[in-house]
């Protein structure tokens, strides 16, 4: 069974506490795209924790982690968070965590080259997290990358780092900063490829064996359909494909069809970072949800910015997944709400549309915003028919507007806080 778990909307939907949830089921998990641009926040019986590269199903110890070609991944930073989960009493070994020796290796320069675009940009900014992984995606397709594999060859990485190192100072050059130095960035390859090389290994023919021996895998996405370089709202989306059906290609088995795709979606909306977000709430309104969700970025510390249950955005992110069923996260969040604004609908032009749209005219779009009654605290119930009615009642409404069953409903962060209806 080959299963997608992949966010609806913007990302942050609460990906990383369903896939730890459901990863019980999972023989393997897998990361296929993105770097550590974003993060997943589990909270169990290690405490709570934050990962940004290593694939959720870490914190099961049966369970493999794989960390795809489609990734691009900062070595220095991958070190770190192995470290940082080693000590809080993970085992992580090259037994539960395989790399894709065709994964891309996101270098210092392209961290800088991040910076200075984004510096350069200004107020005109995409709201890159900075972390290089826009540079990194575009060293990958102008055939300019460093790849995980090559860290096993230190001779042919020298030498093939010198000619990656020029070019890379044609482009740092243009932005008036000093040249980065080669020898510098051998140094730093070869100290964290040292600790990273036992990982790596062909993740393809590891994957390809546990299919034909009917094991369950999982694909575990960052960043939401919204933030997809080719389907979300861009330029600003994250550089990399978020949607399920990628999973195969960016894990290491493009041959595979998925059986299932999971689609996370948040009771309301949030969204980190620059672009348009049609139902975005400001004021008092906003902090008192902002507050009540604790919707500050795992990765940055960035408030996100908020808003109500976005019919038309999560339609779409639905169609895009592919998602065969909804996990509905945050719901208790809500609880505070005496009466919830829902945006059913947007108004682009005079005319009123369900279907999201991309490009300038999003800019344009307004929210229809109607109200649904308040269900108050949720987060003890653990059967449907625990809910109360009128929660019932915003799931009936979510599921008739999204064409999408609502399987899972998540009262809380703790892995035992969740309502499963079927
Ligand atoms: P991800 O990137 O999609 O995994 O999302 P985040 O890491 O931003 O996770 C969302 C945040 O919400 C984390 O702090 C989770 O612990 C928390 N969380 C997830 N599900 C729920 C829920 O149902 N209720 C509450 N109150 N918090 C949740």
């Amino acid at each position: 069974m080959l299963t997608a778990i992949v966010g609806i909307n913007w990302g942050d939907e609460g990906k990383g506490r369903m896939v730890d949830l459901l990863s019980s089921d999972y023989d393997i998990v897998c990361r296929y795209q993105g770097g550590n641009n974003a993060g997943h926040t589990i909270v169990n019986e290690h405490g709570k924790f934050v990962l940004n590269l290593i694939p959720s199903g870490i914190s099961r110890e049966d369970t493999v982690n794989v960390m795809g070609n489609g990734m691009v991944i900062d070595l220095e930073h991958l070190v770190n968070e192995i470290e940082g989960l080693k000590a809080k009493g993970f085992k992580i070994s090259p037994e539960n965590l395989k790399i894709s020796d065709k994964a891309i290796v996101c270098m210092p320069y392209d961290k800088l080259q991040d910076c200075l675009e984004e510096d350069r940009l200004a107020d005109k900014k995409f709201g890159s997290t900075k972390r290089g992984i826009g540079p990194t995606y575009s060293d990958k397709y102008i055939k300019k990358g460093v790849r995980t594999g090559d860290l096993l060859n230190t001779e042919a990485l020298k030498e093939n780092l010198k000619g990656i190192v020029e070019w890379k100072n044609l482009t740092v050059n243009a932005y008036g900063h000093e040249p980065i130095s080669y020898d510098e960035m051998l140094q730093w390859l070869l100290k964290y490829g040292e600790i990273v090389k036992p990982y790596i290994c062909d993740v393809s023919s590891f994957l390809n064996n546990a299919v034909k021996e009917g094991k369950n895998i999982m694909f575990e996405a960052q960043l939401g359909a919204l933030r997809d370089i080719d389907y979300g709202i861009y330029p600003y989306t994250s550089s990399s494909t978020t949607l399920a059906s990628y999973g195969p290609i960016g894990a290491g088995i493009p041959g595979k069809k998925i059986d299932c795709s999971i689609g996370i979606m948040k009771a309301y909306s949030t969204c980190v970072g620059e672009g348009p977000f049609v139902v975005e709430m400001f004021g008092e309104e906003a902090e008192e949800l902002r507050k009540a969700g604790g919707e500050y970025g795992a990765a940055t510390g960035r408030p996100r910015r908020v808003g109500p249950f976005d019919v038309p955005a999560s339609r779409y992110g639905v169609l895009c997944q592919g998602a065969d069923v909804i996990a509905l996260t945050k719901m208790d969040v809500l609880a505070y709400l005496d009466r919830i604004p829902v945006c059913t609908a947007y108004e682009i032009d005079g005319e009123i549309t369900k279907d999201f749209v991309t490009g300038e005219k999003l800019n344009r779009a307004k929210p229809v915003i109607e109200y649904l009654p308040g269900f108050g605290d949720v987060s003890k119930c653990r059967t449907y028919e625990e809910l109360p009615e009128s929660a019932k009642d915003y799931i009936r409404f979510i599921e008739k507007e999204t064409e999408c069953k609502v399987q899972y409903v998540s009262v809380g962060p703790g892995r035992e806080e969740y309502v499963k209806i079927f």
